[in-house]
């Protein structure tokens, strides 16, 4: 499907599944190759559930583990600029080699408000890993260690990103068609 429509709103085909698969391919070797000891990686949902899914069946680092967080910052196609915690790390992360897995990167108000929450636990080191991230919209100053594909301010949806919760199913990644 070139188009699709939900809510009302038309998107179109942006990041074909194929060149998502690459891209995720070539994130998880990045990696892979950079020896963490321990990894435990923190999905960042509900929008990294497949990144974090399709990201993990690649990694061949010893013991790496996975656990989630879930924030909300979205209120339809506009920030709201407030994240809320809803689900927070219950096991003791204290030491640990954190990996934080983000579907997309757009302001960074909720990068950095999960760092801030995991700086709290006093882990070892963590790095941060966003399929998407969007350069112009970014307000911050944190590096983010792995891109899996910089884009330009549009809204996208799919591949687990959503628009009002839905569209999370879709394979390929669509942008509002103007
Ligand atoms: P930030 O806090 O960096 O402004 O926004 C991060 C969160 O907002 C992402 O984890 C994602 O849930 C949501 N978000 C940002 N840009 C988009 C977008 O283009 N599409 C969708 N569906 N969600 C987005």
């Amino acid at each position: 499907m070139k188009t699709v429509i939900l809510h009302n709103k038309t998107f179109e085909v942006f990041i074909p599944e194929t060149e998502i698969s690459a891209i995720v391919h070539s994130m998880a070797n990045q990696i892979n190759n950079i020896g963490v000891k321990d990894p435990l990686f923190i999905a960042v949902m509900n929008g990294a559930f497949l990144f974090a899914a399709d990201i993990m069946r690649n990694i061949i680092i010893p013991n790496a583990e996975i656990s989630f967080i879930k924030l909300s910052s979205y209120s339809g196609t506009e920030t709201t600029g407030k994240v809320n915690q809803l689900i927070g790390i219950s096991d003791d992360i204290s030491g640990r080699n954190i990996i934080i897995l983000e579907d997309i990167v757009d302001t960074g108000i909720t990068l950095e408000k999960i760092i801030s929450l995991l700086e709290k636990e006093n882990v070892a080191d963590i790095k941060i890993a966003a399929l998407l991230f969007k350069p112009d919209a970014y307000t911050k100053d944190i590096s983010i260690d792995y891109i899996g594909k910089s884009i330009a301010n549009d809204f996208v949806v799919g591949y687990g990103l959503d628009y009002d919760e839905i569209g999370r199913n879709l394979p390929h990644i669509y942008k509002l068609k103007n």
